[in-house]
């Protein structure tokens, strides 16, 4: 089994509804068990600020599958709550992303997917909630928890959970 940790995130609709939903479906459709999920966030919008105002969480899961099976599945949970690839801009409004942040200690880059996640210590939206779960998980030689103190999390609130 491997330790992955998966961000997600989203702007259209109701997304803590569709986090609730797609992380008993992410667990399912990869037979993995779930290991920690923080809390959900609102977060600014980043990359293009013409927009609502995110939620973000991190979930870790230990599953069998491999990175691009992984990577596949989770295209298709963003499909099932309404994600439409063809028709959307650069980091716009979408109802659901999924990104792998990590997946064990491996490192590749390819076109279609890089681990770790590229841009994961550039964004506090990922780091708040990753520090929550995993703040001194080794990934490519730094922590989350290290990394968030040269960010800015102005504007970053934890939500209560769901009751
Ligand atoms: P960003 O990657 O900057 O967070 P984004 O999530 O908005 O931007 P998408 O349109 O969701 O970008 O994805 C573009 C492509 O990124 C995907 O089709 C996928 O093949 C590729 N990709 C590369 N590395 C990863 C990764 N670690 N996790 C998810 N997708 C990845
Ligand atoms: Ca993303
Ligand atoms: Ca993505």
């Amino acid at each position: 089994m491997s330790s992955v940790l998966i961000a997600l995130g989203g702007n259209v609709g109701d997304v803590r509804a569709t986090f609730a939903k797609a992380i008993p479906m992410i667990c399912g459709m990869m037979q993995a068990a779930l290991i920690a999920r923080s809390s959900d966030y609102t977060t600014p919008p980043w990359g293009d600020e013409q927009q609502d105002p995110f939620i973000n969480a991190c979930i870790e899961i230990d599953t069998g599958l491999d990175p691009h099976a992984l990577l596949f599945v989770l295209h298709r949970i963003e499909a099932k709550f309404g994600r439409d690839r063809n028709n959307e801009r650069r980091w716009g409004p979408r109802p659901l992303d999924l990104d792998i942040i990590a997946y064990d200690d491996v490192q590749f880059e390819k076109p279609e997917l890089t681990l770790p996640h590229p841009r994961l210590f550039e964004r506090a939206f990922v780091l708040v909630p990753l520090a929550e779960i995993a703040p001194d998980r080794h990934i490519a030689g730094q922590t989350p928890l290290a990394a968030l103190a040269d960010l800015d999390t102005t504007g970053i609130e934890r939500l209560p959970p769901l009751t």
